[in-house]
């Protein structure tokens, strides 16, 4: 557990570290690394590593590409799918302008600056996310390695081992696991992360998406966080359960409430639903995404929370006695492919609002939403989340709320970048089409 240059400097020694992969996020989520030397790491954290950043998505333009990445401490692990005699090591890293200025597209310190709001109204913010994923044989074709569902053990549960060592390897790089099982759909499975600060979670998370596709392909197969690779059955969500304590005091408890929450929970859950159209673009940002959004497969179409109802958007987790800390609330339509940092961020950004401007939160809902006539939601003011990326990128571009909680910057990046693949997407023609009009038209 390092907490300064020094710490680092000195373990690097003991552990022989061969190299130190210096790792940060582009605009989308995706892990970017470069290499350095031992030799060049004390530099490194007094004056940081340069690279180009106009080769980054969201990143910057050709004339001003000069970037710097500055390693954390606090990040410093050896990864666990490198050989231990010379093991190879990470850092996670702020990225900088070249005259030392926090770097406005840099995801991780969007997410520093929304937890910095949060510690200013004296919050600590903590997610628990469940992330879901595929096992298949390969990344060309959607090939299930086994039938199990929900729960099954082995041998219908043929990646077990699989799990396992990635539980494993998790926990050796310091990433706590609480549960690990089976999912719903054939060769779909979930690993949930013990609750963490946000910004710690969403390194863990982070490296848990390395960690996941690393493992299974020393197995010889391929792990997907792709939110539905298979038509018909269940797709791959990141339900993201949330809190926030006031030093060592849950916030979100309050023993006088039926459902046990306080008015700061009630605030933060209303701002959740009520800004959940503009930021689902940030939680659900691929074409994908949207077929798994749909009604049947326990994804969240409409917006409304509950207790017990599992079609929610919103679940309010039932209250153990004596378990005053665990109280929580689980959004449950972000998926595994998203931006961790950004997605944290908006969620946050989104509950502090509603504490902020005391919104008032509607009642629950607690029977299937998918059951209800159109009238019976109309009623009670359900309504829906974007249905397409193209719904949620004209939420996102109209949405004030979240231009503040990314900066102009990426606002404007993200937006750019979504439209353009929306209409990548919408000129295709497809197979359902050619099957479904050739014949008849
Ligand atoms: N796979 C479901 C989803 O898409 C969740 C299933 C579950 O965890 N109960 O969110
Ligand atoms: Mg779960
Ligand atoms: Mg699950
Ligand atoms: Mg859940």
């Amino acid at each position: 557990n390092c907490k300064n240059a020094d710490d680092v400097l000195r373990a690097v020694k003991d552990y022989n570290v061969s190299f130190i992969q210096f790792w940060f996020i582009d605009v989308l989520g995706v892990l970017k690394s470069f290499q350095i030397t031992p030799r060049e790491l004390e530099n490194a954290f007094e004056e940081g590593m340069g690279f180009d950043g106009s080769s980054i998505t969201g990143f910057t333009k050709i004339q001003e590409s000069d970037m710097v990445a500055f390693p954390d401490p606090a990040t410093f692990q050896l990864v666990a799918w490198r050989p231990s005699d010379r093991p190879v090591a990470r850092l996670f890293c702020d990225v900088k302008n070249p005259d030392g200025t926090p770097f406005a597209a840099d995801s991780r310190y969007v997410l520093k600056r929304m937890l910095k709001k949060a510690a200013d109204l004296g919050y600590t913010y903590y997610v628990g996310p469940e992330l879901e994923f595929f096992l298949f044989a390969n990344s060309t074709e959607p090939k299930i390695l086994d039938h199990g569902g929900y729960f099954d053990a082995p041998p219908r549960d043929l990646a077990n081992d699989v799990r396992r060592d990635i539980n494993f390897a998790l926990e050796s790089m310091g990433v706590a696991v609480e549960y690990s099982h089976h999912e719903v759909a054939p060769s779909q499975h979930e690993i949930d992360l013990r609750y963490q600060e946000g910004l710690i979670m969403a390194d863990y998370a982070q490296t848990y998406r390395v960690v996941v596709k690393e493992v299974a392909r020393k197995h010889g197969c391929y792990a997907t966080f792709m939110p539905k690779p298979l038509f018909g059955e269940n797709g791959s969500g990141m339900h993201c359960h949330q809190s926030l304590f006031r030093g060592a005091k849950n916030a979100f408890y309050d023993a006088s409430d039926p459902y046990h929450l306080s008015g700061e929970a009630k605030g933060f859950i209303a701002g959740l639903l009520r800004h959940a159209p503009e930021f689902t673009l940030i939680t659900n940002q691929w074409v994908n995404s949207y077929k798994r959004l749909v009604p049947g497969y326990e994804a969240p179409v409409y917006i409304a929370w509950a207790r017990r109802n599992r079609s929610a958007l919103v679940r309010v987790p039932m209250y153990k006695p004596g378990k005053e800390s665990a109280t929580r609330i689980e959004l449950r339509s972000p998926d595994p492919a998203c931006n961790l940092y950004l997605s944290f961020a908006a969620m946050l950004g989104a509950g502090l609002k509603g504490i902020e401007e005391g919104y008032t939160l509607s009642d629950p809902i607690e029977e299937n939403i998918f059951k209800m006539t159109d009238e019976e939601m109309e009623e009670k003011g359900v309504t829906s989340l974007p249905g397409s990326l193209r719904e949620a990128v004209d939420n996102l571009e109209k949405s004030e709320l979240m231009r503040e909680v990314l900066g102009d910057h990426l606002h404007a990046a993200l937006v750019e970048n979504k439209k353009a693949e929306w209409d990548a997407y919408r000129t295709q023609v497809t197979e359902w089409e050619i099957e479904r009009y050739l014949p008849i038209l």
